[in-house]
């Protein structure tokens, strides 16, 4: 029974380097038919804001990556918010304690300062073990001093071998691996302890996470491995998959300073869920060599975590965004309709419910820029002359109006008072015998003008479809406005 984890530490806005993590956890669960385990390690106090974790849940829920057990769900093993396990570790580094596996360490920082300034060269580095073997009288005399102490754990003398999912057989020889503190002088446990811990407690049987976190596995194994002897959680070492670094600007790993870095802004400008999980999947997996573009459900149906890919992978915005394209185009009509809407109601531009008028409006519009968006944004400043009051038409500055755009306005604009219907095709047939036979223009020369009064831009939806859903009224008065 395959059981995994997601374990963020609350920040305001989840790093897509996470974002691939819990996605790709996720899959492997829904493959497996496992269990997806959400769990909030917030022990870094400095760090725990109630309202990012919230920001965290609704994230996940957003992206549709559902966990089935953790906060709100709740679960066999919880609590799953490590603020709330205190009990639970304060008992584990006892029994460390007891069976010899952790020893207490008073160095103070000083300490540990000058014996690292007088280090040989060449020398490991790391802790120097200076406290693992101390004899009663030395820790009574320490006690004596009051002198706060760290937990550390004492790490066996001998090289630290395991097969990793994606990377094959890695062995890490002892001098990288030092006596590690677990619990701070102040009391508080380090992620160092509390990950393991709750992973062995909560019985997870594969961690798959970024490849910066490689250096902490042999310390966590060794964990594991004293956890099983003192009877903590199942007993065995979960199997490890570290999957590639995210590189970003540079040939640097894509850090929280990389613009585009967070889950936040992709929601923001109207990326979809399942078009950046795609995105983010390709991030070391390829569904095949030929396509891109696939639905979670397909990366589901074939996931294998031996085909994920150890090279790190670059972090590509703009491929990120012509896939949210195909994703765009791949919906609905009234799917997309009803994606815009929110975006629209976001943007002022739309009343929440829409009028009859916006909501027809938005309906006749989506067909027009479906094909043309790459996000819901960008639709949204397509359409946006649709929803703008006709005072409130502005034209943009950049946009410069050949020498015969007054004419071309005027007679745009008797063709458009008298033809009937008020249609696509009509519009166009008047507005060809008008601009085209009668001024002798070429379509660009003839059709800009008009484009631009009506909808302030260079750029817009069909021209001949969106005078139609103007309507006869508001595509005079713009033209007369911008005549004017
Ligand atoms: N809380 C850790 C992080 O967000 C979890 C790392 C792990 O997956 O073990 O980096």
């Amino acid at each position: 029974q395959v059981r995994v984890r997601f374990p963020p530490s609350p920040t305001g806005n989840l790093h897509v380097g996470n974002v691939r993590s819990a996605l790709f956890n996720w899959v492997f669960a829904r493959h497996y038919g496992g269990t997806f385990v959400l769990r909030i390690e917030d022990t870094d106090a400095g760090r725990n804001l109630a309202e990012s974790y919230s920001g965290l849940t609704d994230a996940l829920t957003w992206l549709g990556l559902t966990w089935d057990e953790g906060p709100q769900v709740g679960g066999p093993y919880g609590p799953y918010i490590q603020t709330e396990r205190g009990e639970i570790y304060a008992d584990v580094i006892v029994k460390l304690l007891a069976a010899g596996f952790a020893y207490r360490c008073f160095c103070t920082r000083e300490e540990l300062e000058a014996r690292e300034a007088a280090r040989p060269k060449g020398a490991p580095s790391g802790y120097d073990r200076h406290c693992r073997e101390l004899t009663a009288d030395q820790v009574a005399a320490f006690e004596a001093e009051d002198r706060s102490y760290v937990i550390r754990m004492r790490v066996p003398d001998a090289p630290i071998t395991f097969h990793d999912l994606v990377r094959g057989e890695i062995t890490f020889e002892p001098v990288h691996v030092p006596d590690y503190v677990l619990v701070r002088g102040t009391g508080e446990p380090l992620y160092t302890l509390v990950n393991p811990v709750d992973d062995a407690l909560m019985e997870i049987t594969h961690v798959l996470r970024g490849e910066d976190l490689l250096p902490s596995t042999p310390r966590q194994i060794v964990l594991y491995q004293a956890l099983a002897q003192i009877g903590v959680g199942s007993g065995r070492v979960p199997t490890f998959g570290h999957l590639p670094t995210v590189l970003g600007s540079g040939n640097r790993r894509l850090s929280k300073r990389d613009k585009g870095s967070g889950l936040k802004e992709y929601r923001e400008q109207g990326y979809l869920p399942e078009a950046l999980l795609n995105y983010l999947a390709l991030l070391g997996w390829a569904i095949a060599d030929d396509r891109d573009v696939f639905t979670i459900e397909e990366m589901v149906s074939v996931f294998d975590i031996l085909r994920v890919n150890a090279n790190p992978a670059r972090f590509d915005a703009k491929k990120c965004e012509a896939i949210n394209a195909a994703h765009i185009r791949r919906l609905s009509t009234e799917q997309l309709t009803e994606q815009l809407l929110p975006f629209l109601q976001g943007a002022g531009l739309v009343a929440d419910p829409p009028t009859p008028k916006q909501w027809d409006r938005l309906v006749g519009a989506t067909p027009l820029i479906q094909e043309r968006m790459t996000t819901l944004s960008e639709g949204v400043e397509l359409i946006r002359f649709l929803f703008t009051p006709n005072a409130e038409i502005v034209i943009d500055e950049s946009v410069a109006l050949p020498a015969t755009a007054g004419a071309v306005l005027d007679a745009a604009a008797s063709a458009l008072r008298t033809v009937k219907p008020f249609d696509h095709e009509s519009i166009e047939a008047a507005l060809r015998t008008a601009l085209i036979d009668g001024l002798g223009l070429k379509p660009r020369l003839a059709f800009g003008p008009v484009r631009v009064a009506v909808t302030g831009k260079k750029i817009s939806p069909p021209l001949f479809e969106s005078l139609e859903l103007l309507g006869r009224k508001s595509s005079l008065a713009r033209i007369e406005a911008a005549r004017a």
